[in-house]
């Protein structure tokens, strides 16, 4: 029989051979079952117990995850404990038992749905990526209530296998033995979900986003995840098994090439000196940003200190935070990005659901609006540059105001703080990302107020474009090297030049090595990019030539079509660069 091959996304390299073993960690069923009006403090006292069990095991399997992966990684799941004290979730459920008489089962499930909603709907990828830490909690409080038993992942098997899953939440990841466990397959989840941060940092190979996964594999079927590829291979002949092995093998010695440099600054080959930092998504990337010897952070999301939490941080623990990242890079710059939140979801107040969340209440905007949430945001990041080297950047501008008002802020709570007599800096840098049209057409009013900008192609791309940044329909169609974008990027590298304002890279682009090259072509020396990419992104740098790309510019600004970018990009880079590099991933 011929193998069948799915395409995914890889997320934690490594392959792996051996029978598959399909496992559901699923939410029970619930029945919809109401109450006696006699039977409501009964009820309320179950699902009490039910989120105290929760926790319990949720506590228990943080412990597991500090010993196998470290304290870092085990932070995934303060978010799932965070969940539990939601008083806005508790308190809704238990007013569905009080005023609906549903059972403890049906309110806390029809909660989580509205919850799920909000979330999924959410413009930011990483709210939709908490999902995971909501569906754990879900399966773990209605396991309970219901009486059944939570799903036991390895139980019915001998010997090693591949696990195949509809999409692996940190719990399940975590409860992972290693020798048990050769490789994760998941149907769904993308490359910043949690459990690939995990799978990544317990060092098993993982392909998530594997279309269908669950029911083109059966238990006991032999199959081969190419963590480096992103496939998953049903059913392979022996000449595929050997082919995969000697890919592996090509791969590992790519690896350790890459660590052997890994020390090694960005100088291009005719002697430029890049800057490259790291993107930090979540705390927990943090040791992965200091040990891939980034020269700083440029862009640090803050998002995840709000989602999937029923309150926002306290200006204290920003304060912390922050002061903890800018510490860990005593010698270099780290940019804090103000919330980049959506209008559906968001603790304390709630606006109501919105057609077109893209293009909607969002990010700056919201900030703006509202003060309260804003200031101690300022005020954390003055403090925090009292102890380190931070600015302040702020996403999706597309107006100048936006601009002046942050900095009317800023000096308005740096002032305050002063007079209150509390540590904090004078200032501090403020900066602007270009993601919007309108932001590039007035990129040269923008860089003549603000200290700096960076290009966040994620959302220009999208915005540019017309294409949805999570719509795996149109994939193909996103593209960082349409020519548009690359007019774009001219045009903002230009703007930034005349006003003698740092202009870098901040979008996923720059982790990628082709796009590299245009963006060196069109002038750009500073990138920040996926931690995971620091070492490959020096390594190629190093093999580039800024003045022949360079000298490229002209022909790229002119082609026709993203393909005909492509093409030049490629070629060029393939003179230089091993041409392992420029297979897809
Ligand atoms: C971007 O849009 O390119 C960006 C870096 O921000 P985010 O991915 O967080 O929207
Ligand atoms: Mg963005």
């Amino acid at each position: 029989m011929p193998h069948r091959l799915i395409h995914g996304i890889a997320v934690s390299p490594g392959i792996a051979a051996g029978p598959a073993l399909v496992v559901r960690w699923e939410v029970p069923e619930v029945p919809e079952q109401a109450i006696a009006p006699e039977a409501v403090d009964r009820e309320i006292a179950r699902l009490r117990d039910a989120l105290a069990f929760a926790k319990e095991r949720i506590q228990a399997v943080r412990r597991q995850a500090a010993e196998r992966a470290g304290e870092e990684e085990a932070r995934i799941f303060d978010a799932q404990l965070m969940i539990l004290d939601d008083q806005d979730l508790i308190g809704g459920v238990e007013r569905l038992i009080r005023d609906n008489h549903f059972s403890a089962e049906r309110a806390f499930a029809l909660k989580i749905v509205e919850w799920r909603g909000l979330w999924s709907t959410h413009g930011s990828p990483l709210l939709r990526e908490r999902l995971a830490d909501l569906t754990d909690v879900e399966i773990r409080v209605l396991t309970r209530l219901l009486g059944v038993d939570e799903p036991d992942v390895l139980a019915d098997h001998d010997g090693p296998v591949i696990l195949v899953a509809r999409d692996l939440t940190p719990s399940l990841t975590v409860q992972l033995d290693r020798e048990a466990v050769l490789a994760i397959a998941c149907e769904q989840g993308t490359r910043t979900s949690h459990s690939a941060i995990l799978a990544h940092a317990i060092g098993i190979p993982a392909v998530v986003g594997l279309p269908g996964v669950l029911s083109r594999v059966k238990t006991g079927e032999s199959v081969i995840l190419d963590g480096w590829t992103g496939t998953l291979m049903v059913e392979p002949t022996p000449e595929d098994a050997a082919r995969a092995r000697a890919r592996d093998e090509q791969q590992r010695v790519f690896a350790r090439e890459l660590a052997a440099e890994a020390d090694r600054d960005a100088v291009t080959g005719d002697g430029r000196r890049l800057t490259v930092r790291a993107n930090l998504d979540l705390p927990e990337e943090l040791s992965v940003a200091v040990n891939g010897r980034a020269e700083g952070i440029g862009l640090m999301r803050t998002e995840f200190l709000v989602v999937g939490r029923g309150r926002m941080p306290g200006e204290d623990e920003q304060y912390s935070l922050y002061r903890r990242v800018g510490e860990s890079f005593p010698t270099s710059e780290v940019v804090i990005r103000t919330f980049d939140l959506g209008g559906d979801k968001f603790p304390g107040f709630r606006a109501a659901a919105e057609n077109n969340p893209f293009l909607g209440w969002r990010a700056i905007r919201v900030c703006l609006d509202h003060p309260e949430v804003f200031r101690p945001q300022v005020r954390a990041i003055l403090r925090a540059a009292a102890k380190a080297r931070l600015k302040l950047m702020i996403p999706l501008v597309t107006r100048i105001e936006e601009l002046e008002a942050t900095r009317r802020i800023v000096e308005e709570e740096a002032a305050a703080l002063a007079k209150a007599g509390i540590e904090a800096a004078a200032s501090v840098p403020v900066g602007v990302m270009i993601e919007t049209p309108a932001a590039v057409l007035i990129a040269d009013q923008l860089s003549r107020r603000a200290d700096f900008v960076s290009v966040g192609t994620n959302d220009l791309v999208q915005y540019t474009l017309a294409v949805d940044r999570g719509n795996a329909r149109l994939a193909s169609r996103f593209t960082s090297l349409h020519p548009a974008i690359l007019r774009s990027l001219d045009i903002v590298r230009r703007a930034a030049a005349a006003s003698r304002i740092e202009v870098s890279v901040c979008g996923e682009m720059a982790s990628d090595p082709v796009a590299l090259y245009v963006l060196l072509a069109l002038g750009y020396r500073t990138f920040s990019v996926a931690a995971r990419s620091l070492a490959l992104i020096r390594w190629v740098a190093r093999r580039l030539r800024a003045e022949d790309a360079e000298q490229a510019a002209p022909r790229l600004l002119v082609a026709r079509t993203a393909d005909e970018v492509a093409e030049q990009a490629r070629a060029a880079v393939r003179q230089l660069v091993d041409p392992r590099l420029l297979e897809p991933a």
